[in-house]
């Protein structure tokens, strides 16, 4: 198995292809990266982490959170802030700052929740 489409969610308006693929797949193996957004053709692809020898548990919460990080590298792109962030050292493509967002959002989204903020 190459790749298999998992979902396809929307981004901004944008119909984005999360597919899950061996991290032998052309796009993953050598990148030194579990996860890849293709800004230019809206998918998102994530490693099956066949590679990996740990827990099921733990590889299902770290496949989610790469799956959050590739997300909000989407929006970003998306948002036209992926390629003009030279001014400010790329922030946008910066991946401390693409890792909170990931890393936090379940917390803000449950945060907001509670205040009535959505
Ligand atoms: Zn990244």
């Amino acid at each position: 198995m190459e790749s298999k489409t998992i979902a396809l969610v929307k981004v901004l308006g944008t119909e984005y292809e999360i597919l899950s693929a061996d991290p032998e797949h052309k796009d993953l193996h050598g990148s030194g990266h579990d996860g890849v957004c293709d800004y230019l053709t809206h998918r998102i692809l994530i490693s099956n982490l066949s590679d990996w020898d740990e827990t099921e548990d733990r590889k299902a919460e770290y496949t989610k959170q790469t799956l959050r990080h590739e997300i909000i590298h989407a929006f970003l792109f998306e948002s036209g802030l992926g390629y003009n962030s030279e001014k400010s050292e790329h922030w946008a493509m910066n991946e401390e700052m693409t890792d909170f967002f990931a890393l936090q959002f379940p917390k803000i989204i449950n945060t907001m929740k509670k205040a009535g903020a959505l």
